[in-house]
């Protein structure tokens, strides 16, 4: 059946937004490190799969070459998938992403963010950026320009509200978010008729 993927850096509350949309109990703060699998569940209100990956990006004591690992089994993942996967939701936190970006950008380097956000695009699936943690954010508009700019996609961002979708997963404030993934199963279903 349709598959909705969720993806990020650790630590950005991907876990705590997996148990508002599915009501299960996900370990918050998992022991990093561990390389997970992708985990199947069944997204409550709606009729389709939602798929938690494996988190990438910087995890305190873990060594640079299973970071690597855990980045690249979630590529192939997404890879072998692309045809069944509708959408694919790119968790960050609002109150670090851009610091992130801008520290992981250079001649030749790409920040882990702007890099799954451009492949999902490449691979034809439409990437949703959660930009999480959004009770942290005090400029919230101009937050998300920033963001916006980062990824390549023209300012305002309210312009892009099926792509970018700030919520507060903590609060269980998540309807941009809901909303973004079902403009693109909607859009899905017709292109199917
Ligand atoms: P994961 O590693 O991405 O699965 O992140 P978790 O769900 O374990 O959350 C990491 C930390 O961020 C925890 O301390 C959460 O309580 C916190 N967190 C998650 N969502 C929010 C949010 O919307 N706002 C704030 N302020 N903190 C959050």
């Amino acid at each position: 059946s349709a598959e909705v993927v969720l993806a990020g850096r650790s630590n950005v509350g991907k876990s705590t937004l997996m148990r508002e949309l599915t009501g299960h109990t996900f370990d918050t703060g998992q022991r990093p490190g561990v390389t997970q699998e992708p985990n199947h569940y069944d997204w409550t209100s709606e009729d389709f799969v939602l798929t938690d990956l494996p988190g990438f990006g910087y995890m305190k004591g873990v060594p640079d070459e299973v970071r690597e690992q855990i980045k690249t089994d979630v590529v192939r993942y997404i890879e072998a998938n692309a045809d069944s996967i509708l959408v694919g939701v790119l968790v960050v936190d609002g109150k670090s992403v851009i610091d992130i970006i801008d520290r992981h950008s250079g001649p030749d380097e790409i920040p882990h963010d702007v890099e799954l956000f451009h492949f999902l695009r490449d691979v034809g699936i439409p990437p949703v950026v959660a930009v999480n943690k959004m009770d942290k954010v005090d400029d919230r508009d101009e937050r998300l320009n920033e963001l916006c700019d980062r990824l390549g996609l023209h300012p305002p961002w309210k312009q892009w509200q099926g792509t970018i979708a700030p919520i507060t997963a903590k609060r269980g404030s998540i309807d941009p978010l809901t909303e973004a993934v079902r403009d693109h199963l909607h859009e899905a279903e017709r292109d199917d008729l």
